[in-house]
């Protein structure tokens, strides 16, 4: 399975040290030390945080940093809260303690300053509340504000000290953790938390091994590892802070490009791939059978495949371009150079109708250079399939397009050449080594396409070792889809406008938002609206399509409708990917401020298709908030896909990186890449220099890599599942 792994952990640096010895220090190493075996932490609570958190050695705990820390070094004045204050310090005197016995039992004391009073209130485990505040002690409370019905400012639960102790004084940020219920039974709170670090950090202060070479550090300004986790845990200020986080931050980052180019180095240097020198077949295609002239941006992609395919190294090759830029033809056209040498390809798409799309295509094409293709996915018939794989093991088939289905072991090839994988972005570099077993002589050469742009912050982690070729314009005479705004108020003009595209000879889509495509009260929406439309645009032939209709159903609405034969397609996303009319110039979404922006992108991507001008007409309810409000302003300002990644990737912020991290892909303990671009670029430009001045991380200087690689290696987690 986890072929780079292997090739990678092979290649660990020689040198100075040796292997054995960068293992022996590693096992050494305290971060990879068992919670459960260190007496400060016992047994009982290793197997909480464990069963809790994940949290399993000293680097799993040290590495869960804190969510957020609080201010705690200014207090303020009772007259001063107001509705905005979150947590503060107030300083004074807890007068009036008194329990209610009855009914639900409480705890309420009145705290005041000079400035005024408020009242403290516990609900709950207040009996050595009771016994610790005494009348007349100069207290500090730490709450947040809460302001009952008639005026008077409660705190729930205050936390509690004497102003003379000033235990906290060191640290003026207090760090918050992520905690559990049942970790909070057992003293582990967020506090709880902060202490176990604590310990640990005293414990083992002195076997910190820094990762960075020294030169780096000074280089990139970098504070040393050690103070690194003792800011980020207890900071003392808001700039130590800033350099622990960007430290951090640089070193997960820097550890994840440097496998990349790794990775890539290896491949560069081992992995050969047959060359493919022959472009007689290409030629035929390229200069009779082209339908039109390519882009600039289609050439300058050919060159760059066409210069991997004949130079015997494997391609890794990623090809971006925004929807209808015309990525389909190039793949074709690379396709034919590996045809013309006698070796095979394969072209997978994410679902059943993209596959068969390109399925059509391919064969108006390939018809012309005389090349056989079929057709593959999970519906293919028995028999059908049987004859199918027998004709790519003998040859006899040139070109295979499917869906998943031809990843399935039974497929083999008699000689693979090419794979090629559309608008897959979970396509990483291990589902790519998995393609090496369906070659037995060479490695295939890969291409992925991607139309869906990705900010380059997660190009750069995701598809870190591809060579990437991006087509940044369109066909000629294609006109850039005008998007409009509009409330319920203007539905007569729009309807007006449709009416008028009609009447040109055009087709529109209106698309009704299905977020969960079982949803009952959106159905209801859809099929209200469907009526309401062929009430509203009587004579015109009008079809509807939906997740819930089965794949035939479904196809023959699209069918009609791309034959003309509806004018009008009311759908839910079903027609997101995978529908091609380029008559059809209206693309109208409803309840616009429910869709994602790539998803709206996605929608407009279905106009604009052919020669004439299309519209993208964005429907929304009166009341936006301010998300929706920015996403329905960036698509009515532009059109480039990329620009619309990166803002999408910013709304969605840190957390929600398109489904990558949930994948647990792109696990990243610190670094955002939301956010933290600029670190990531200053980190992938100092790997890729070391890769290339040193590559095995021979150099004296270089041994702290060496051995955090080493490290990295040997531990489960995100990085390894890069490879
Ligand atoms: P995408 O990049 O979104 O996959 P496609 O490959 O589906 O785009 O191409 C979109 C449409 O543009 C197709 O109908 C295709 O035939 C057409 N097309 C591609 N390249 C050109 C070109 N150079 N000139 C004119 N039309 C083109
Ligand atoms: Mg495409």
């Amino acid at each position: 399975m986890n072929k780079w792994l292997f090739t990678v952990t092979n290649n660990l640096p020689e040198g100075k040290s040796t292997n054995n010895e960068i293992r022996a220090d590693i096992m050494e190493h305290f971060f990879l030390r068992e919670l459960a075996e260190l007496a400060i932490i016992g047994p009982a609570k290793a197997q909480l945080l464990k069963d809790e958190l994940g949290l399993q050695t000293c680097e799993d705990l040290l590495k869960k940093f804190p969510f957020r820390y609080e201010d705690r070094t200014k207090h303020v004045r009772v007259a001063e809260l107001n509705t905005n204050t979150t947590g503060v310090y107030l300083h004074g005197y807890i007068r009036n303690l008194q329990k209610r016995e009855q009914g639900k039992k409480r705890l309420m004391a009145l705290f005041e300053d000079e400035t005024g009073r408020i009242e403290l209130i516990w609900f709950q485990n207040f009996s050595w509340v009771v016994k610790k505040l005494k009348p007349n002690v100069h207290y500090r409370i730490w709450g947040k504000p809460m302001w009952t019905a008639e005026g008077k400012i409660q705190f729930i639960h205050p936390e509690v000290s004497m102003v003379s102790e000033n235990h906290q004084n060191r640290c003026s940020l207090l760090p918050l953790y992520p905690t559990t219920e049942k970790l909070k039974r057992n003293q582990l709170d967020s506090k709880g938390m902060a202490l176990l670090q604590k310990k640990i950090l005293l414990a083992h202060q002195n076997e910190f091994q820094e990762t960075l070479p020294t030169y780096l550090l000074t280089k990139y300004r970098l504070m040393d590892l050690k103070e690194a986790f003792l800011n980020i845990h207890f900071p003392d200020n808001e700039q130590l802070l800033k350099q622990a986080q960007r430290r951090l931050k640089f070193e997960e980052l820097f550890y994840i490009q440097l496998k990349l180019f790794k990775i890539k180095q290896i491949r560069l240097e081992k992995q050969d791939s047959k060359p493919f020198k022959d472009l007689s077949l290409f030629n035929e295609f390229y200069q009779h059978h082209l339908p039109f002239s390519l882009t600039h941006g289609q050439k300058e992609a050919l060159r760059d495949m066409y210069r991997d395919l004949r130079s015997g190294k494997q391609m890794n090759r990623l090809l971006q371009g925004d929807v209808g830029s015309g990525k389909t033809i190039v793949a074709f056209l690379a396709m034919l150079i590996i045809l013309g040498s006698e070796a095979q390809v394969a072209i997978m798409a994410p679902t059943e109708v993209l596959a068969k799309q390109h399925y059509a295509r391919f064969v108006a094409f390939a018809r012309q250079v005389n090349v056989h293709v079929a057709l593959l996915t999970g519906s293919t018939k028995k028999k059908e399939r049987e004859h199918m794989l027998y004709q790519l093991k003998t040859g006899i088939l040139h070109i295979i397009v499917g869906t998943h289905a031809i990843l399935n072991e039974k497929v083999s090839f008699k000689e693979l050449g090419f794979f090629v994988v559309d608008e897959q972005h979970r396509f990483g570099v291990a589902q790519r080594a998995g393609l090496l077993a369906k070659n037995q002589s060479y490695v295939p050469h890969i291409l992925i396409m991607t139309a869906t742009p990705i900010p380059r912050t997660l190009a750069m982690t995701f598809y870190g070792d591809l060579e990437v070729s991006t087509i940044h314009d369109l066909p000629e005479g294609r006109k850039a889809i005008q998007t409009k705004h509009f409330y319920e108020n203007a539905r007569l003009h729009v309807w007006q406008f449709i009416r008028e595209q009609l009447a040109l000879g055009r087709q529109a889509y209106i698309v009704y938002p299905l977020i969960e495509e079982s949803a009952v009260l959106d159905y209801a929406n859809l099929f209200a609206g469907y009526e309401s439309i062929t009430r509203d645009f009587p004579g015109v032939p009008i079809g509807v399509v939906h997740g819930k209709m089965d794949a035939v159903s479904k196809e023959l609405e699209m069918g009609r409708f791309e034959r003309m034969e509806t004018r009008i397609l009311v759908a839910t996303t079903v027609i997101e990917v995978g529908i091609n009319v380029p008559n059809a110039t209206v693309m109208v979404v409803e309840s616009a401020e429910r869709f994602g922006l790539a998803q709206l992108h996605q929608l407009r991507g279905r106009v604009g298709r052919g020669k004439e001008q299309s519209y993208c007409i964005l429907m929304t309810d009166y009341r936006l908030n301010q998300v929706a409000k920015k996403r329905i302003e960036t698509m009515v300002r532009t059109t480039n896909g990329f620009e619309i990644a990166e803002i999408d990737l910013k709304l969605r912020g840190p957390g929600d990186l398109t489904g990558l991290q949930q994948s647990g892909m792109l696990n990243l303990k610190i670094a955002d890449l939301s956010t933290d671009a600029t670190i990531l670029e200053e980190a992938r430009v100092c790997a890729k220099q070391i890769i290339q001045q040193d590559p095995d991380f021979q150099l004296p200087h270089h041994l702290p890599i060496s051995q955090e690689y080493a490290r990295l290696l040997t531990v489960s987690g995100s990085w390894s599942t890069i490879g």
